[in-house]
């Protein structure tokens, strides 16, 4: 049975359709819908997730291009796993938004001791999750590939340690990197144990590729991993070449810094305008109310990042950022 909280009205084009993935079931890494690539030379582990929300494609377009290019790491070792596999085998395109999870979000499980959690409910997602933890933790650089519920520019969200940023200059695309701590919700898997530890060399990225039904998602999904990919050195200086000589030029980067998280508190939270993402507000501007709760923007320039449609007690409401240096 979908959650209701996911069963809301969709009304923005699906342009694209999910990829059988069937085929990687059995995998080769001892974890179903992981397959994993070792040159046998040292390097670094490099694993590229697709489908940590079962409702956003690009990024099992994007693994399953990989896949068929049958690429070979020529250093290190690379894997590709689509996470949420039975949310994402569910999706439906008259009902695009029920497949993003079973019966919870995959990506809030993350923080220290939620999986060992003896007394948490066991969900298809907690059950997936701790599948993928012990592989997780062989991984030394994470590319998880995302989008959005509104059409906004692409955004790389860099993590809450400077080490994601620096990384995430070295891959160059997309032009908005955001540092963030994620959700009062639960720990995104991006930030996970090493990943989030400014003293580990471990590190980790998460891209939103814009919105999850729109046809560019997909190439901006397959171009960021390109760059990753080749940014990690686990794969020839020119991997790619002739697929990404078809995407315009990318502009030089800018870099944000989320200083606040909006989480609805009431039953009577409301956007003040329709807003998609990335808006650049004047402090002070009205941008919700959530009950009686007035949220105005509290930065001399305040960037909006990923308002969100599930606006229910708990959840996260919207992002708030700043521009920073990097
Ligand atoms: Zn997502």
């Amino acid at each position: 049975m979908t959650d209701p909280l996911l069963d809301y009205h969709n009304d923005l084009p699906v342009e694209l359709s999910p990829p059988d993935i069937t085929e990687y079931r059995e995998g080769n890494s001892g974890v179903e819908y992981v397959q994993t690539m070792d040159s046998g030379t040292p390097g670094p582990h490099v694993l590229i997730s697709a489908v940590v929300h079962g409702n956003e494609l690009c990024g099992a377009i994007a693994a399953d291009w990989l896949l068929q290019q049958a690429v070979e790491p020529v250093a290190g070792r690379l894997s590709v796993g689509f996470m949420n596999v039975e949310a994402y085998l569910s999706y439906d395109s008259n009902h695009p938004n029920r497949s993003r999870w079973v019966d919870e979000d995959f990506n809030r499980l993350w923080g220290p001791g939620v999986l060992a959690d003896p007394k948490r409910r066991i969900t298809s997602e907690l059950r997936r999750a701790r599948a993928v933890q012990p592989f997780l933790a062989t991984v030394d650089l994470l590319l998880d590939i995302h989008s959005m519920q509104q059409p906004c520019v692409p955004l790389m969200m860099a993590g809450m340690v400077a080490k994601g940023r620096d990384l995430a200059a070295q891959v160059g695309i997309p032009s908005a990197v955001i540092t963030d701590s994620g959700h009062t919700e639960g720990m995104r898997m991006r930030d996970y144990a090493a990943f989030r530890d400014p003293d580990s060399t471990r590190n980790a990225l998460l891209i939103e590729c814009g919105q999850h039904w729109e046809r560019s998602a997909a190439d901006v999904a397959k171009a960021t991993m390109v760059r990753f990919l080749r940014a990690s050195k686990i794969v020839e200086n020119d991997f790619g070449h002739d697929w990404l000589k078809t995407m315009p030029a990318a502009p030089a980067q800018a870099f944000y810094k989320v200083g606040e998280i909006v989480t609805v508190e009431s039953d009577a939270f409301i956007f003040d305008r329709p807003w998609k993402g990335f808006e650049h507000l004047a402090k002070d501007t009205l941008i919700a109310r959530d009950g009686s709760r007035l949220i105005t923007a509290p930065f001399d320039t305040t960037v909006l990042i990923m308002p969100s449609k599930r606006l229910h007690p708990g959840k996260t409401a919207v992002r708030l950022a700043h521009p920073i240096s990097q």
